[in-house]
């Protein structure tokens, strides 16, 4: 084997390809069973109108951003195409509208797994809703569809494949329907990650049932799909709404790699025990190889990824959801439609290969608004794989290029020394001013002019190309500039080239961020299966001093986290000792509560909701009433509960 296996050491699985791993997820199969659905005291919402609902079933006081002009629209009748970031509040878009007009909301949803879970929260708000999927017996399926036909649904949740199906065209026929709302509207785009051939055929929606409002939602950002929404849907007339898609309270940090586990370890430990977070690699083998390291240090954390058996990833993925503080170590076929709200991280051990995968995984963090970070470790191995992979992935040069201007823009996101934030809402089209809550904005990088290195460094290649007619890693090239003999620097007679030890300067690790960066910059390429340093034409300009190379040097402090909170809950982080203790008493409560209902603890109540009643103490079921995220079931069916735990302080 060649000696250049020291220099990048090749992950002994290739990267998942995205394809592939959701393909290999199947849907039909991955749904948690069903129990047959408790009975739902629903609240009479007769003439309710907008606002009212969101007080009494949501126990919300105010609309956020455009929901109340979407559901507006909903509501009047009209078509709406909704934009808006993951934590956005999309789901009462429709919701509001499904429980203000007459007749049922269908759902469609991609996501058969999931559908369970989210009844279950609408449930414990008191609203009617269940599904129609094939996890069903035939009898909990003849059940569910005597309900919707006696219109004692408030919603039904749907898969598009079961749309396409005549028995179900049928059923919607008998009954009737308020609204439309296609969830993860983006899965009708031909050419992202996520597309679902079944969603093509959700155009006919207009034409079988004209008189149905139709609300598509997605949290993707780009222009393009948007469009693309649009147009296959046929949403002619929708008006369209496009929030901002900024999520300030996600604190985004990139860190140079330098050993990812123990710097995950690290950063989990010192800012993230105890919470619930959200690990991706690249690779099946990473997933599991990380998943076991973690474990062994005493994190719980489960792997995730499309290799496993169907029942496993189940298992793991329902956990994932109903126990608190577990980390879901995961290829990116994990993540769509997880509404968990208190995913409190998102790390990355490898690099995504786009910003829109990039800031659709981060986005998973934080859905309930409380302070989250996404952290992301990136390196030199990372820059040379991925673009290994791009020259030797199959297809056109057309898209070839795509891919590179694709991972192009996610290395300037890493190698900026501006605000993350800005860089990327720039990349989606807004803009937006430095943030404050990002590494670069704390701890801010310098940049320095770095020609001259980048000049001996590709000096160093071009000698070794034209006086030795061979390529090398970047190993090579460092142990030169450093002037550093070694076996293969003497068999090579290496110390004869003029560059020889010039580089004494810089360290070793100055050295390799410097063929990092170059690399982020086209200014360097990686060649064949020993990933082998060549040279390219911006390289020339460089080495002509047509061509000046500006650097980033990474700050000396390391980014301080937002608020230090060690083994303390990120969510109680802003409340006193005092307040944090009786969350914390909350906290056992709802755990306890979650568990003899075999529900995910946020559905109980989530931790913005607990947090707020801890800083409140309300002293009667009234005043609890007007916590934020207390509507009228869980009043009743935790008013009591919820003040003896208050009285017992
Ligand atoms: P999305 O579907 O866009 O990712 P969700 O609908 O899950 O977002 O909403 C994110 C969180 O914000 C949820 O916990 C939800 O209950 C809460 N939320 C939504 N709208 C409001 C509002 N008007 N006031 C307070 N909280 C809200
Ligand atoms: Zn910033």
């Amino acid at each position: 084997m060649d000696e250049e296996w020291r220099d990048w050491p090749v992950d002994d699985e290739p990267p998942v390809d995205d394809w592939a791993e959701h393909e290999d997820l199947g849907s039909w199969e991955d749904a948690t069973p069903v129990g047959t659905p408790a009975p739902v005291d629903a609240p009479d919402l007769t003439g309710a109108g907008p606002a009212e609902v969101l007080r009494r079933i949501f126990g919300y006081d105010s609309f956020r951003g455009e929901q109340q002009e979407i559901i507006e629209t909903v509501v009047g009748g009209g078509d709406a195409l909704v934009l808006m970031p993951t934590g956005g509040g999309k789901s009462l878009c429709y919701q509001i509208p499904a429980l203000v007009r007459p007749g049922t909301g269908v759902v469609i949803s991609p996501l058969i797994a999931l559908m369970q879970n989210q009844v279950d929260a609408l449930r414990a708000l008191g609203v009617r809703a269940d599904f129609l999927n094939s996890t069903l017996t035939l009898d909990q399926r003849r059940l569910v569809e005597q309900e919707f036909v006696a219109g004692r649904l408030d919603m039904l949740y749907l898969a598009p494949e079961a749309l396409g199906t005549a028995s179900v065209q049928q059923l919607l026929d008998r009954g009737k329907i308020s609204l439309f709302a296609i969830d993860e509207a983006h899965c009708v785009s031909q050419w992202g990650h996520d597309f679902r051939p079944d969603y093509l055929q959700l155009s006919m929606l207009h034409e079988r049932w004209p008189d149905v409002p139709r609300i598509a939602l997605t949290a993707t950002a780009t222009t393009a799909t948007h469009a693309e929404i649009a147009t296959r849907l046929k949403l002619d007339d929708a008006k369209h709404f496009v929030a901002s898609f900024d999520r300030p309270n996600i604190q985004y940090r990139i860190v140079p790699k330098d050993g990812a586990q123990t710097q995950l370890l690290a950063f989990l430990q010192a800012e993230h025990a105890g919470d619930s977070g959200i690990v991706y690699c690249l690779s099946r083998a990473s997933v599991e190889k990380t998943a076991e390291f973690l474990s062994g240090k005493g994190v719980s954390a489960l792997p995730y990824h499309a290799g496993l058996p169907a029942d496993v990833r189940a298992r793991n993925q329902s956990r994932f959801l109903r126990e608190e503080g577990l980390v879901m170590v995961a290829t990116i076929a994990f993540g769509m439609g997880i509404d968990k709200p208190d995913v409190r991280f998102v790390a990355h051990l490898d690099l995504p290969k786009s910003v829109e995968g990039y800031y659709q995984e981060t986005g998973r963090a934080g859905r309930d608004g409380l302070p989250s970070t996404a952290w992301l470790a990136y390196g030199l191995q990372d820059v040379v794989q991925q673009r290994r992979m791009i020259e030797q992935s199959e297809g056109d040069l057309a898209h070839k290029r795509s891919l590179s201007a694709h991972l192009d823009a996610m290395l300037a996101l890493c190698e900026t020394v501006e605000c993350r934030r800005v860089q990327l809402l720039n990349y989606f089209g807004e803009e937006a001013k430095p943030c404050g809550n990002c590494d670069t904005c704390l701890t801010p990088p310098e940049q320095w002019d770095g020609t001259v290195p980048a000049q001996k460094l590709l000096s160093t290649i071009m000698r070794l190309q034209r006086e030795r007619n061979r390529k090398y890693g970047a190993g090579r090239s460092i142990d030169i500039l450093l002037g550093r003999e070694t076996d293969e620097t003497r068999r090579g007679r290496h110390h004869e080239l003029s560059t020889w030890g010039i580089g004494a300067d810089l360290s070793e690790a100055q050295w390799r961020s410097v063929v990092r960066q170059l690399l982020a910059q086209g200014l360097l390429a990686v060649e064949g299966d020993y990933n082998v340093l060549a040279l390219t034409d911006g390289s020339r300009e460089v080495l002509n001093r047509r061509r000046t190379v500006m650097m980033r040097t990474e700050p000396k402090r390391k980014a301080k986290p937002a608020r230090s909170s060690g083994a303390t809950p990120k969510a109680a982080v802003d409340l006193g000792p005092a307040d944090a203790a009786l969350f914390e008493k909350l906290r056992a409560w709802r755990g306890a509560e979650a568990k003899e209902q075999g529900m995910p603890a946020y559905i109980v109540f989530n931790d913005a909701t607990l947090r707020a009643i801890a800083a409140r103490k309300p002293t009667s079921l009234t005043e609890l009433a007007t916590v934020s995220g207390v509507g009228e079931a869980k009043l009743a069916r935790y008013g009591e509960a919820v003040l003896a735990v208050l009285g017992a302080e």
